[in-house]
């Protein structure tokens, strides 16, 4: 009896054993995010712990139910997840398979590992499967984010570089030729400033989705910034050829994009053509000749295509080394002043002098302003070389005055830019203060082209200016968006009118028709008008009988240097 008693309490004591170590598995199990499956081979008994009943709706508790595993699964996953659940029968001792359940929506990770015996024999199976959604979203999310622009859904810039690299290598073994259309809407900056950013976002969104209707085998479509598309196209020819795709985005743009609030808007676009292997063999050097010429085609009026060429390449790095040897230029100064005289047409008095400035590139060369002012104003090297010219015309000014006791009129061009700074009209006052000289003998020359932005904002400035005294001159009239009737409006002094109608104007009817309307008009409107660019003595009679006030021109007067015009005022 007591034997027994002996075994009983054995047995308990064997069985509590047991128990704490099942509880404690348990325990272990159930305080970590992940099911478990437990198989001894020997007893072919299975069991599931930890998050089983949270993870899956089904029970396994033979081996026959191991299919279950596979219904919940996406069937691309079946047989990865079959091979990895039954890994012992490659004798491997572990393997990892992550699975998407059949709800599209969780990720499984189902780790399996095997112990095996002496004999090599497998005794007992676990399987770790752990939830990973959360991982897989955001490693896809990154994905995504390596490959795609968030805004259009299209490729990113970095992307499309390196499938751009892959169409150029597969075209220079097939010896197949690749373009890159650089695609640029037109005045983006007006529609995001006037709409505003969210109108904006719409519109790239929607233009870019139309642009992702051209993606197919040979074609890619890439959002490269802002307002800015690029597509490469593999063999372009037929449907692909850059021609049909321009002629559909040119019938696209022809009605408006109407986006969510009900707005519509128009749009036009640039683009900008290179070829591979013609314009460059490298993906990154197709893209910028691209836009080189994608630029040139905005210069040239918009709502263009524009093929990359020799020409173009060849203005582009002109501008470029222009743009490099200005900056030095300007940080030595390398400027000189010339002044040109304008007489009135009928005494033949001086009038006044236009200050040209002059770059000196080495000792006997020089850059004309015709080619680096442009440049200037397009890098904002016009602001000091403008400001520079303003205080030397002044103060040449105001030194040939005391000298010579002349007084003329000094005509000073000035770049929009530089008209625009906020501090502009307080910088003029004070040179005027510092080198003594009276407003009403300075003269400023605006163009036209200052007045497009901002009309009222210009013209009170310029109220402003004349309100203390100094000139207002329109240069150049005639070559911009002129309209004799908004020369009303202007509040302006002189009136300039350009070179090509005095070029044309003995031989050609209508440009005479034109010249003598403005010159009337001017009259009735109280201006003064020159005549600048005066070449010939015809010219001048000419002039001088339909009542143009002031020349200018080589047959009076070149530009000359400080020490010419000293010569020519003092023989006054
Ligand atoms: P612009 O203001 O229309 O200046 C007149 C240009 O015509 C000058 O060229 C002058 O040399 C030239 N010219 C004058 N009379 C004749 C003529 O009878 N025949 C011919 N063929 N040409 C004549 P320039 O000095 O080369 O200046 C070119 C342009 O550069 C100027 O055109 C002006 O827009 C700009 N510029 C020159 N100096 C300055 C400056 O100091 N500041 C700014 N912002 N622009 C300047
Ligand atoms: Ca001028
Ligand atoms: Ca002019």
């Amino acid at each position: 009896m007591s034997e027994l008693c002996y075994q009983l309490d054995l047995l308990k004591a064997m069985n509590q054993k047991l128990n704490a170590k099942e509880r404690m598995y348990r325990l272990i199990c159930d305080s970590v995010d992940n099911a478990f499956l437990y198989y001894a081979f020997d007893r072919d008994e299975i069991a599931t712990l930890g998050k089983w009943d949270d993870f899956f709706d089904f029970e396994v508790t033979e081996v026959k139910d191991i299919p279950l595993l596979f219904d919940a699964v996406e069937e691309t996953y079946i047989m990865p997840l079959r091979d990895a659940l039954f890994v012992e029968k490659t004798k491997k001792t572990s393997a990892t398979v992550e699975c998407m359940m059949k709800d599209r929506r969780r990720w499984m990770r189902f780790l399996v590992n095997v112990i095996y015996d002496e004999d090599h024999r497998p005794t007992d199976k676990v399987v770790c499967v752990e939830n990973i959604s959360k991982l897989k979203t955001q490693s896809d999310e990154l994905a995504y984010m390596a490959y795609y622009d968030g805004m259009t859904g299209l490729y990113n810039r970095n992307y499309f570089v390196r499938l751009l690299g892959d169409l150029l290598r597969k075209a220079e073994e097939a010896k197949n030729i690749v373009s890159v259309m650089l695609i640029d809407i037109d005045d983006f900056k007006k529609v995001n400033d006037g709409l505003g950013m969210v109108v904006g976002d719409e519109l790239v969104q929607q233009f870019g989705s139309f642009l992702k209707s051209f993606e197919g085998d040979q074609v890619i479509v890439c959002h490269m910034s802002s307002d800015v598309y690029c597509m490469a196209i593999y063999d372009p020819v037929g449907s692909r050829s850059v021609e049909h795709i321009h002629k559909q985005i040119h019938k696209r743009t022809q009605e408006p994009f109407v986006l969510s609030s009900g707005q519509s808007v128009p749009i036009t676009v640039s683009v900008g053509v290179a070829e591979y292997p013609e314009a460059s063999t490298s993906a990154l050097e197709l893209i910028n000749c691209a836009e080189i010429v994608m630029f040139k085609g905005k210069g040239l009026g918009k709502d263009t295509i524009q093929y990359f060429d020799t020409p173009i390449l060849n203005e582009f790095i002109h501008t470029v080394e222009i743009e490099n040897k200005l900056r030095e230029a300007v940080f030595q100064n390398n400027f000189i002043m010339y002044f040109q005289p304008q007489y009135f047409t009928g005494t033949r008095k001086l009038r006044g002098m236009e200050a040209l400035v002059r770059w000196k590139d080495g000792d006997d060369h020089m850059i004309s302003p015709a080619t680096f002012i442009p440049i200037a104003e397009k890098n904002g090297a016009i602001i000091p070389i403008g400001n520079w010219v303003v205080e030397q015309s002044i103060k040449q000014y105001a030194q040939w005055s005391e000298q010579y006791g002349v007084h003329f009129v000094m005509s000073i061009n000035i770049s929009a830019l530089q008209y625009g700074k906020d501090n502009f009209v307080s910088f003029l006052l004070s040179l005027l203060e510092k080198y003594h000289v009276h407003p009403t003998q300075i003269e400023l020359e605006i163009t036209e082209s200052i007045l497009i932005d901002d009309f009222e904002g210009v013209s009170a400035k310029l109220r402003q200016l004349r309100d203390c005294g100094i000139r207002i001159s329109l240069d150049d009239f005639g070559t911009g968006f002129s309209s004799l009737s908004y020369l009303k409006k202007l509040p302006i002094d002189t009136l300039k009118i350009d070179k090509s109608f005095i070029d044309t104007v003995l031989t050609d009817s209508a440009t005479r028709i034109i010249t003598e309307s403005i010159i009337n008009m001017v009259k009735t409107l109280g201006f003064e008008s020159i005549a600048e660019g005066v070449e010939h003595e015809e010219q001048l009679d000419y002039l001088q009988q339909v009542g143009c006030d002031v020349i200018q021109g080589y047959l009076l007067g070149k530009p000359q240097s400080p020490e010419e015009i000293e010569n020519l005022l003092k023989r006054l």
